[in-house]
């Protein structure tokens, strides 16, 4: 006799494996599981429907109705009652079938005398890939446990389906499993750099091998302790004071928390279980169908849900396989390029750089603490890619192409020998610049320029060596303050300040104190809301008013330097003023710092970053005071063409290169030649050859820049002659036109300069 799936639902599960397990061909192994799956549930009749490529639900099976219409039997997703359960993705319990508004009769099944239909959707990672559904002849509501039942059978189903054992891919309907096609996507341009690799998911997805449980008890106390293991995951990374090392927003960790505590979810796993189920595989069954049911919701909010829930269901699944939260411990490809919702710099930090080739991410921006870290590293990152994960599977090929914000998941051919050209360009060039690293940047007439680094982190420190900068000429204190959670103790700045004074030796290196505010918040300080963040309450002005923060920077620079040589150097400043004040504060502190019997820096010098034109109207007070200037671009540029420089849409919009901004670079130069004070330049535009040779041109003899400018840098100056782009320059300096860039571009042509 029959034993009823109802009445041991794991039996049923049991039997369907072994028929699994056969040697037979699938469409056997399939007449077998309809028939047994019909004898259990006590059913008349049990078919089984897959979405055909094309998007139409094809009879693959049955027990009960017509044999002829089997692989002929066909059916448009939203298409009667079992179009309706794919395209809804959620079960239905007829008792009368025929009285649903969606009931389509299809004469070839023979389906007339049935009146009662259950059917559920075949989920897999969410989507539809058929249904299974029973029927009788008689007026029968099916219990709920029956549906689970199913609902489990479905599972099993789902995941012969997808393993291509009943249907080849290629046949079936794009869904998640078929992830073979190339993938392109847009996202935004966060950290420069080009990249082809092997994907690598941060936060791996469990494959969940055993579906069938031989002991149900076992199966719950595993997922009892690994729900305990979870919940308390959560409640740390929700408490955390790191909780911005971590990547996760706070919105993010709150769902986690929520959907961890949630009881209907807790129950659902266990029912899952009661079916017969291993406790994973319950996990990725009630996933499964909570996913597809919030995917179903126009609303993005509840669509983001659903990734909460991913994620959560994932971090689950890594629970029960005792398995840790990030792909950091395993030994990564040789070009690994990680995948994740979102990653946090401590994160980031835990993986081999050696091997890590690019990063791209669902989320960040450029000013995300992540992408500070990808940038002070040098790896590529590309953020905002819109349903990547979705998309992407490990071991993918991947192309990322940080210089546009680009990416292409499983490229065609064209794509990677396209890429794999351009990777060789750089390469090559990046060996001519290492041939030049220890040369030094001297132009054709023998002028010598400073080449230094723009840098802020420890992980910059090594950059120094690796390019053979002369020092570092804007070291952005900032940035340690914003990876981590909490002030940085006096203890902990000073090592992080000696530790880049020890590693420059011989070299300067120009400490600029806090330049906070705009876009650069603190987690742990709460600034108010402003209308113009850049032009607000930002960098010295927040010193000025609140000094205790700057004073403390300025103990910590002080004893760091001891007996070595202090540059200090203040952000911001828009007039002598608060250059003086900010000075005063240092003098404070040196005195201080006597007084308590330190060992002194053997000399300090005190300049001023010129990023605010109003102070270029000062310079003659201003050169009294201060030791050195150095010409911000980016934010000068910003507000001398009132310009936001984070707009994207304003970015080409005026250029540095246009005779006016040159102009009064230029006066600057001019008065800080008059006062026999050093001038140099720290924006972007310094490590650009073009730009470069411009600010040479004028009279510039230091540039600081990110470390992959240094190369390009150095072999455009050592191939130009300084008094000739000078003469040329000046020439057009009161050119009425946008920009100069076209006409130097082919005066350095002409000249044979090497601009990369
Ligand atoms: C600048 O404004 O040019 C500069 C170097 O400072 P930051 O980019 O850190 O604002
Ligand atoms: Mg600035």
């Amino acid at each position: 006799m029959a034993t009823s799936a109802a009445g041991n639902p794991r039996l049923l599960l049991r039997r369907l494996r072994d028929i699994m397990q056969e040697r037979t061909s699938a469409q056997d192994r399939l007449d077998r599981l309809v028939t047994l799956i019909a004898n259990n549930m006590v059913a008349e009749v049990c078919s089984i429907y897959l979405m055909r490529a094309g998007g139409e639900l094809e009879l693959f099976a049955t027990e009960g109705l017509n044999k002829d219409a089997v692989h002929a039997a066909r059916l448009k997703k939203g298409e009667g009652l079992i179009g309706d359960i794919a395209l809804n993705a959620r079960p239905l319990n007829l008792p009368d079938a025929q009285s649903h508004p969606n009931f389509v009769f299809l004469p070839e099944t023979g389906e007339a005398p049935f009146q009662s239909l259950m059917g559920v959707p075949i989920l897999r990672d969410g989507l539809c890939l058929g249904v299974v559904a029973v029927q009788n002849k008689t007026r029968r509501l099916y219990d709920e446990e029956e549906v689970e039942a199913l609902q489990t059978i479905a599972m099993v189903l789902a995941e012969m389906v997808a393993s291509g054992d009943l249907i080849a891919p290629t046949e079936l309907e794009e869904t998640g499993i078929r992830r073979d096609r190339p993938w392109r996507a847009k996202g935004a341009a966060i950290v420069d750099g080009v990249a082809i690799g092997e994907v690598v998911l941060h936060e791996p997805r469990v494959k969940v091998e055993r579906l069938i449980a031989e002991d149900p008890e076992a199966e719950r106390r595993r997922l009892d302790t690994a729900i305990a293991a979870l919940r308390s995951s959560v409640d740390e990374m929700v408490d955390a004071e790191d909780m911005d090392l971590l990547g996760d927003t706070k919105e993010v960790l709150e769902a986690y928390r929520m959907f961890a505590n949630d009881s209907g979810w807790l129950v659902r796993l266990r029912e899952a279980i009661g079916t017969g189920l291993t406790a994973e595989a319950a996990v990725e069954r009630v996933q499964s169908e909570t996913r597809a049911r919030l995917m179903r919701h126009t609303d993005p909010y509840l669509r983001e849900r659903a990734h909460d829930l991913d994620d959560l269901a994932n971090r689950l699944l890594r629970h029960i396989a005792g398995l840790s939260d990030t792909a950091a411990g395993a030994l990564l490809p040789e070009n690994a390029v990680l995948v994740a919702r979102a990653m946090g710099p401590a994160e980031l930090l835990d993986y081999d750089r050696a091997r890590l080739k690019a990063i791209v991410l669902e989320e960040g921006s450029p000013t995300s603490h992540v992408a500070i870290v990808a940038r002070a590293i040098g790896i590529p990152l590309v953020g905002r890619v819109e349903h990547l994960l979705d998309q992407v599977d490990p071991g993918n090929q991947i192309v990322v192409d940080g210089e546009i914000g680009e990416v292409h998941l499983r490229p065609g051919p064209e794509i990677v020998a396209a890429y794999r050209a351009k990777l060789e360009v750089i390469a090559q060039r990046e060996q001519e610049y290492a041939a030049l690293r220890h040369e030094p940047a001297v132009t054709l007439d023998g002028r010598s320029v400073a080449l230094n680094l723009n840098a802020g982190l420890a992980v910059d420190l090594p950059h120094l060596d690796e390019t053979g900068a002369a020092g570092i000429g804007l070291f952005r204190t900032e940035l340690p303050f914003m990876i981590t959670t909490r002030l940085p103790s006096l203890r902990r700045q000073t090592e992080l300040y000696a530790r880049a004074l020890d590693a420059a030796g011989e070299r300067p290196v120009v400490f600029r104190t806090l330049d906070l505010g705009g876009d650069k918040v603190l987690p742990y300080m709460h600034l108010d809301a402003e209308e113009n963040p850049a032009m607000g309450w930002r960098a010295i002005r927040i010193s000025l008013d609140r000094p205790a923060l700057l004073r403390y920077q300025l103990r910590a620079l002080i004893a760091a330097a001891a007996g070595r040589t202090l540059n200090v150097m203040f952000p911001m400043i828009a007039e002598v003023a608060e250059f003086v004040r900010a000075r005063a504060l240092l003098d404070r502190e040196l005195k201080r710092a006597e007084k308590v019997g330190q060992t002194l820096p053997a000399s300090v010098r005190a300049g001023t970053m010129l990023e605010v034109p109003s102070l270029g109207y000062s310079l003659p007070a201003l050169l009294a005071v201060a030791d050195f200037i150095s010409l911000g671009t980016n934010d000068l540029m910003q507000f001398f063409f009132a310009s936001d420089r984070g707009n994207p849409r304003l970015g080409d919009r005026y250029d540095a290169l246009s005779p006016a901004f040159l102009r009064f670079v230029k006066s600057v130069i001019d008065a800080a030649a008059i006062a026999g004070k050093p001038v140099a330049v720290c924006g972007e535009m310094a490590g650009r050859p073009l730009e470069a040779l411009a600010l040479v041109g004028l009279g510039i003899s230091s540039l600081s820049m990110q470390p992959h400018g240094i190369g390009p840098v150095k072999q455009a100056i050592r191939s130009a002659d300084s008094n000739k782009l000078a003469a040329f320059l000046n020439q057009r300096l009161d050119d009425p036109g946008h920009s100069l860039r076209a006409a130097l571009k082919s005066f350095c042509e002409r000249q044979g300069i090497n601009l990369g």
